[in-house]
């Protein structure tokens, strides 16, 4: 399914993930992938536009969970707007698009499951889940119609 090189780097994140536990005082959604197994409690602690912290506690294959580990790594400390454009590389991968490696970093590992399609909610989980606390869905703005020749 993958190259060993991305598969070791989903395996480690799956075996020992980073950014597990629950964040008193934080938003707290549950989610899961019931056709996998897979399951998520993501707590997420915002202030000032930026994800001060964010932690959580899975169960479920190699692939959400290390999805999980790495999402958590990738948009701590950052502003809101960094993580949208972060969400909608790594959609675009999973979707089958050429990653943006400068911009996912570790991420990519993920590539592979493009071609599965089974697999795609898999490592959507983490991010449709903290999609549910963040503004990370909103479309860029329409061109202004107003704007336009004639
Ligand atoms: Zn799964």
């Amino acid at each position: 399914m993958f190259n060993d090189l991305y598969q070791a780097v989903i395996l480690d994140h799956y075996r020992t993930p980073s950014n597990v536990g629950q964040i008193e005082g934080a938003v707290q959604v549950r989610n899961d992938h019931p056709s996998c197994g897979d399951k998520v409690l993501l707590s997420v602690l915002v202030e000032d536009g930026i994800v001060q912290d964010i932690a959580f506690v899975g169960e479920g294959c190699s692939i959400s969970q290390a999805s999980l580990s790495l999402m958590t790594e990738a948009v701590k400390g950052q502003p809101v707007s960094v993580i949208r454009d972060l969400y909608s590389a790594f959609r675009d991968m999973i979707h089958g698009q050429e990653p943006d490696e400068e911009l996912l970093g570790d991420m990519v590992a993920l590539h592979g499951v493009s071609r599965f399609v089974a697999r795609v909610p898999c490592a959507m989980l983490g991010w449709e889940t903290l999609a549910q606390v963040l503004p990370l869905d909103q479309p860029a703005p329409d061109p202004d119609p107003t704007c336009g020749p004639g």
